[in-house]
């Protein structure tokens, strides 16, 4: 189909409704409504924090349309929506990024797209373990500097990045109270945390928070736009002026024009692993074509230890394997104090089974005995109505569908992926004007965390806490300057150009589905070998492979379907992810932290205290190592 029929042109509703495929998937809103025997009763859920996926796309632009319809130069292109803050993504970065502005100042006009449900949607903060890391008043900022830059991120830490959030850990949990988040505090008031870590503090708080978060937006009158899939940012020169995309429910063309644009639609994930599958680099992909820098991409691939019968993650089972000939694994593997996951125990794991001991095998036991973070079942330590709910469930789940538990004891490396690499400044300011990267987008580019695949960056609760510290810096920063920024103004070229591109897919009537690239993507990116066990050789051969794969992207076909047309596009995005890790290992030529070299084994001083820094130049990717200012930073390499 071409993409005349999916303007938003006046009056066109019923053309666009009669041209397009029928929608499939689960989310869609056209449904035979049973016949009513029974009088309407009211929704037990309130209104605020209700599902509105169900909603008509027409009447949610219409609404929308009256309040910020400017575009009349581009009407014939699309839906067009204006903005002073467009914020892509409705995650916990994206939903508290607009609450804090809208803060600041009320009158700023804020608007959410999410290619889900903002606060409800693929985002990740409402289904995880709920811990928050927290640097409380007990807890000594220069000891732990010190200790995160030499053993966690081997000097590639921006160290006034890394005190920077740390310091301001406290207030975010000052500012999350005042929301209403409960953070766990004890009878005496202080924060309730897990005791065994020594040098910052690991606190819980109910998975609820997105859903208050969401209720809050919706007082705070910030806008959202949801079941629309941002494809490209919009430029005008180095300055970004808003983006494009789709609507997934009807393929409706929507672009927006924006002062200030917030990247806040999450990390890579490569759709490996279940929980994690919504990260699909999106953000971080479209940042890259328009031009911004990646910073320590070459740490972007985690691995969790996962059981092999079902895939649970055992957070911290590093203490507990064991060759299957009985050997302990950490030993020989782990560091004295590893506060999480290490990249030597993935190694171990592999080098124990290629000397005929495996399978590694995993004792329950030794886990809540010598783990830190499992010490004391940390899940179940604080009364969470809400995660107690979710966890109980997904262990009943497991039970019942897991049922070879003779493997269960079995332990393999579980590929998590978590690309977070779009630079940003300490105001999370990226290197285009006019665009910042926020949580899971800019985690390892804000070079806080070092040389560690981050998040969570070997500490558990650090993610949450700088998708918060890094929500509040870029409002801060935003509104701050938000009546001298320029009006912005996009171009119609480009405008058309990225609409050829989005929509060029539909016009194949045949071809494979994106599903299948995807699949073969995942061998590329998951496997050890090409992520874990790094080598010049096996990472050409996984460079031409991805590039293989995006050669037969030509073969793809949607279907005409547009949930698939999103997939091809995450897809694309996902390519060109893996595209960015695999250049930026193959740049650095030492090993050093999470990055392992096998024919650079050693970490190397002399040559690599340095950033690879990656960004796309004239359509081609560019490479470059920059100096670390170590002189300006309190940690140096000896002493
Ligand atoms: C199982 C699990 C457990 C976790 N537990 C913890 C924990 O206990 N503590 C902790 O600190 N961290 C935890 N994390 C990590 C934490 O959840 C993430 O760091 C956090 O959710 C990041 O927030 P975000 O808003 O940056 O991104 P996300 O939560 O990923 O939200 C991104 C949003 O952007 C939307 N989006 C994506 N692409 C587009 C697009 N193209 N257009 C429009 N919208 C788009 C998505 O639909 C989503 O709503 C956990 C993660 C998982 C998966």
């Amino acid at each position: 189909m071409s993409s005349a029929g999916m303007t938003g042109r006046k009056g066109q509703w019923s053309d666009i409704r009669r041209n397009v495929p029928p929608v499939t998937g689960v989310s869609c809103p056209v449904r035979k409504m049973p016949l009513r025997l029974f009088p309407r009763t009211r929704s037990p859920i309130p209104s605020t924090t209700r599902n509105p996926s169900t909603r008509a796309p027409e009447r949610e632009y219409r609404a929308m349309k009256e309040k910020t319809y400017v575009g009349a130069d581009l009407d014939d292109l699309g839906q067009v929506f204006s903005a002073d803050v467009l914020i892509v993504g409705g995650g916990p970065a994206g939903l508290s990024a607009a609450n804090w502005i809208k803060e600041r100042n009320s009158a700023a006009n804020v608007l959410v797209v999410d290619k889900a449900t903002t606060g409800f949607s693929g985002g990740k903060g409402n289904k995880g373990a709920g811990v928050l890391f927290v640097m409380s008043e007990d807890d000594d900022m220069d000891a732990f500097r010190e200790f995160h830059v030499k053993s966690i991120g081997h000097y590639l830490n921006d160290q006034e990045m890394l005190e920077r959030f740390a310091g301001k850990s406290l207030e975010v949990v000052d500012r999350l109270e005042k929301w209403d988040i409960h953070i766990m505090r004890e009878a005496d008031g202080k924060l309730a945390k897990v005791e065994e870590l020594p040098l910052w503090s690991l606190c819980g708080f109910d998975l609820d928070m997105m859903a208050k978060l969401r209720k809050l937006a919706v007082k705070n009158k910030v806008r959202m736009l949801d079941k629309t899939q941002i494809v490209e940012l919009l430029t005008e020169g180095n300055r970004v002026v808003g983006a494009i995309g789709f609507s997934i429910l009807d393929g409706a063309c929507r672009i927006f024009r924006a002062k200030s644009t917030l990247l806040a639609n999450g990390s890579c994930n490569y759709m490996v692993t279940n929980m994690w599958s919504s990260g699909r680099g999106d953000g971080i992909a479209a940042a890259y074509r328009a031009g911004a820098e990646m910073r320590n991409a070459e740490f972007g691939n985690f691995y969790n230890l996962h059981l092999r019968g079902n895939m649970a993650a055992i957070v911290g089972g590093q203490y507990a394997l064991y060759s299957n000939q009985g050997e302990p694994l950490a030993p020989k593997y782990c560091e004295d104090f590893e506060c999480d996951i290490n990249i030597g125990i993935i190694l171990g794991m592999e080098k124990e089974i290629m000397e005929g001991k495996g399978p590694v095998r995993f004792e329950p036991k030794e886990y809540f005995i010598k783990n830190p973070l499992a010490a004391k079942g940390f899940l179940f330590r604080w009364d969470r109505p809400t995660a107690k709910k979710f966890w109980e469930r997904l262990f009943e789940k497991e039970a019942r569908y897991t049922s070879d538990h003779a493997k269960r004891p079995e332990v393999i490396p579980g590929f998590i992926g978590e690309l977070s690499c779009i630079r940003v400044d300490h105001h999370m300011k990226t290197s285009l004007h006019g665009l910042c990267a926020l949580g899971d987008t800019s985690h390892c580019g804000s070079a806080w965390a070092g040389a560690t695949a981050a998040p969570p960056g070997r500490i558990r609760g650090a993610a949450l806490m700088y998708t918060f510290v890094s929500a509040l810096l870029a409002a801060e920063s935003v509104t701050d300057h938000l009546a001298e920024i320029a009006e912005p103004v996009i171009f119609r070229g480009q405008v058309k150009r990225f609409k050829e591109e989005i929509y060029g897919p539909m016009d194949r009537n045949k071809g494979i589905s994106p599903r299948d690239l995807i699949f073969n993507l995942k061998e590329v990116i998951a496997p050890p070998l090409y992520s874990a066990r790094k080598s010049k050789e096996r990472l050409l051969e996984a460079i031409g492979k991805v590039k293989e794969i995006r050669e037969r992207m030509v073969e793809v076909s949607p279907a005409k379907d547009w949930h698939m047309l999103g997939l091809y596009h995450d897809l694309r995005n996902m390519t060109q992810c893996a595209d960015i890790y695999f250049y930026a290992s193959l740049q650095r030529t030492e090993s050093r932290g999470w990055h392992y070299r096998e024919d650079f084994p050693v970490r190397d001083d002399k040559h690599w205290l340095k950033w690879v820094i990656v960004k796309q130049v004239d359509g081609r990717m560019h490479l470059s190592a920059e100096e670390i200012p170590i002189e300006r930073y309190r940690s140096k390499p000896n002493g």
